[in-house]
């Protein structure tokens, strides 16, 4: 099948020294997250007035910046997460990537850079993975985590937009996001920090937004949960999402809670995925705002019968208790729910090749 790699030219450079075989195998046995990767990288490169210009896959390795790099001092970067996974059938498989191409263009128009033409972005990854689709690994939960990236490498200080970009793609193979074993994870409700005010950032994916999420991630930690819950800015009073992740509630009538893009959140692209197969299922889903005094009142009187986060990283986690300053709070049995695992089945088995590809998602 003709790919977007195979009609955008993209330099091949070959790698001296690619991980042996037996070393890549000993390493795809215990992926862990984050902390692997595979040989190689793309990389393309923008100047204005010239646009996007020298797409190559190379080997991976550190790259050179100019101290006074505009990215090192205003941070004008954005980047992208996404899978790939193996099929049973061999193939290999990304799950909407476009969804992940224009968000990464909706971010760009936030933070004033430019565009990446679809097709460049999917052409990125077909290139990688025809160089790297050995480094997929098998096995539960197992997939090729890509992480495409944008960012202003242009030597200038000064605030405006730069003038000179580079998008870099590079990919992890990777096992379970959280630690198995664990059957829900526990959120902690950030008092003193927020993630995102109207008018911001909060819907962009830019590394900014996850620099200002770690002292309050780190307090949740302290705390001994496992991971921290914004409210919003103006009241503290609205649930908006995890540092990476977005939330669903489910009721005993069958209704299911998700809250609104106002442009505080992330749109996720699993969060949309879900509310098609829930709809799908004859549930009710709203998007609208739902209070963290509901939420514990709701949990306390068995009306909020199941809650999950969900992410690419993530996927479907259960969220089992909630605490803050002046609550504590367990949802449902505080263990993974029968909707949450149901869900969770369906999208993974989509994203698999295990079940039936109907909303044709699957690329
Ligand atoms: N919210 C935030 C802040 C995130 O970083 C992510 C991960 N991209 C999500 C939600 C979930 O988005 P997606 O389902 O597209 O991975």
């Amino acid at each position: 099948m003709a790919t977007a790699a195979d009609t955008i030219a993209f330099q091949t450079i070959p790698h001296p020294a690619p991980t042996s075989e037996a070393d890549r195998t000993a390493m795809l046995a215990n992926p862990g997250f984050g902390t692997q990767f595979t040989d190689h990288m793309v990389s393309i490169d923008w100047v204005e007035g010239k646009g996007w210009h020298n797409p190559t896959v190379g080997p991976r390795g550190p790259i050179a910046l100019d101290p006074a790099a505009a990215v090192l001092h205003y941070a004008q970067e954005i980047f992208e997460g996404l899978k790939a996974y193996r099929h049973p059938d061999g193939t290999v498989a990304l799950f909407r990537p476009e969804q992940n191409a224009q968000r990464f263009n909706r971010s760009a128009d936030r933070l004033a850079m430019p565009h990446l033409p679809e097709e460049l972005f999917l052409g990125a990854i077909d290139a990688i993975l025809s160089v790297d689709g050995g480094w997929i690994p098998d096995g539960d939960g197992a997939s090729l985590y890509l992480r495409p990236f944008m960012f202003a490498n242009e030597a200038f200080l000064g605030v405006r937009p730069a003038k000179q970009y580079k998008f870099l793609l590079i990919a992890s193979p990777a096992g379970n996001y959280f630690k198995s074993g664990a059957p829900a994870v526990s959120i902690w409700v950030s008092s003193d920090y927020t993630r995102a005010a109207p008018g911001g950032t909060g819907a962009a994916k830019c590394g900014g937004n996850y620099a200002a999420s770690l002292v309050p991630q780190a307090e949740a930690i302290e705390r001994g949960f496992d991971q921290v819950v914004f409210l919003d800015a103006v009241e503290r009073k609205w649930i908006e999402e995890l540092g990476g992740m977005n939330l669903f509630f489910v009721f005993d009538d069958g209704r299911v809670i998700t809250p609104p893009l106002t442009g505080t959140i992330l749109p996720g692209i699993t969060r949309d995925s879900l509310i098609d197969l829930l709809r799908e299922e004859g549930l009710t889903v709203v998007e609208e705002r739902y209070s963290i005094d509901d939420w514990q009142s709701d949990a306390n009187s068995g009306k909020l019968v199941e809650c999950f986060a969900c992410g690419t990283a993530a996927v479907v986690t259960p969220v089992g208790r909630v605490a803050g300053r002046d609550r504590d709070f367990t949802i449902g049995t505080g263990g993974p729910g029968q909707l949450t695992g149901r869900l969770k089945d369906r999208l993974t088995g989509i994203q698999r090749g295990q079940l039936p590809d109907t909303q044709g998602w699957v690329r």
